[in-house]
């Protein structure tokens, strides 16, 4: 491992001082440092940002939005009470990562920024654009069967690891980086799935906000390709309104399938109005596919999104 220096800090601003070239911020560490050991990552100096004062989930003015602090942990945001009741979607999607001793560790802020588990990226002797630019993309031709579906590049065909994002995504959660404002899930990963977000060197998470939700049923599904401490193949974070048998409104995200956590905004537009039936949510879900775009080897993400979309909105309904 390449030697690094160590500091803690005590405050944002204290944390974004220390942050010098080449420096990287320190959640849990739980894949930071695993890149760090594989050589992926090689900064010259840590700065560990768990013992900010962002590490507390409190309301949100009074309409019942949260304010979730980033060096949170992956546990003790989904077993708390405030999540678990207004936003199941978002413990359920947390807990259907990792395993219990990571989560333990993991924080907010980190989970976010995590890296894609293309294999390629991992594997500093294959070619990999996000590693370094103007390399190439081994996954292309390779093994890419996990990888994208939605939004990918001639450059990069990377997915984004996070379930928390998904949820996150769905509740049309923001993201607040000091001194730079709040930014959206969409703004925060940006359209380039060679970069992993859009932040720029030194950029700290401070907080995440949940605005207020419209009172709907959500859930969050997974499909994976074993039962426990696996990515996501394709993963929803779903929820709906349904009066009369009428859809009113619905959030659907989609995870395992883009760069960033994919917002359905065309299946939400369809669904507007439609009635809740099995063949309205396929014809919604058909309308949503019609911007996939599978690879040589991930066409069988298709199925996974159409069932997966179709089978959790009858749940919900
Ligand atoms: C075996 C295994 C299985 C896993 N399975 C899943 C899964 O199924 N689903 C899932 O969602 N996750 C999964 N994870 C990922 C795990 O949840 C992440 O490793 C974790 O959330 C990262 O959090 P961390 O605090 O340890 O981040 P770190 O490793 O400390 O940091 C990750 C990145 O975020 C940056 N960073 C950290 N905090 C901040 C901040 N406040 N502001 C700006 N940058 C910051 C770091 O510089 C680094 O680039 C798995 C991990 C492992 C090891
Ligand atoms: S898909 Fe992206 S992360 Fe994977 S090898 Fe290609 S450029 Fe690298």
């Amino acid at each position: 491992m390449k030697p690094f220096s160590y500091a803690r800090a005590e405050s944002p601003d204290a944390a974004v001082a220390e942050h010098t070239e080449g420096s990287a911020y320190l959640g849990g560490g739980t894949n930071l440092v695993d890149l760090m050991r594989l050589g992926v990552a090689l900064p010259n100096r840590l700065v560990d940002v768990t013992r900010l004062p962002c590490d507390r989930v409190e309301d949100d003015g009074g309409g019942g939005g949260l304010l979730i602090g980033a060096a949170v942990r992956n546990s003790d945001l989904a077993a708390h009470p405030a999540v678990r009741e207004r936003f199941p979607m978002l413990a359920r999607a947390v807990l259907s990562g990792a395993s219990g001793q990571i989560r333990n560790m993991a924080t907010v802020g980190g989970n976010l920024l995590q890296q894609t588990r293309c294999s390629y990226f991992q594997d500093v002797t294959r070619a990999c654009n996000r590693r370094e630019r103007g390399a190439g993309c081994s996954a292309r031709e390779g093994d890419h069967h996990n990888l994208a579906i939605y939004g990918h590049t001639s450059e990069c065909i990377a997915t984004h690891p996070s379930d928390m994002a998904v949820a996150l995504a769905a509740l049309d959660a923001t993201v607040l980086v000091h001194g730079r404002g709040e930014f959206s899930l969409d703004e925060l990963y940006g359209d380039d799935p060679a970069e992993n977000s859009a932040l720029r060197p030194g950029d700290l998470i401070t907080h995440v906000r949940i605005p207020p939700s419209p009172r709907m049923t959500g859930t969050y599904k997974k499909v994976r390709e074993r039962a426990s401490f696996a990515f996501a193949l394709v993963s929803i974070a779903a929820a709906l309104d349904v009066r009369n048998g009428v859809v009113q409104d619905s959030r659907i995200a989609l995870g395992g399938v883009a760069a960033k956590p994919w917002r359905a905004r065309r299946a939400e537009r369809e669904l507007q109005g439609k009635s809740a039936t099995r063949s309205d949510f396929a014809r919604v879900a058909e309308a949503e596919l019609e911007d996939a775009q599978p690879l040589r080897d991930n066409g069988y993400k298709i199925a996974l999104v159409r069932g997966l979309i179709v089978r959790t909105l009858e749940e919900l309904s």
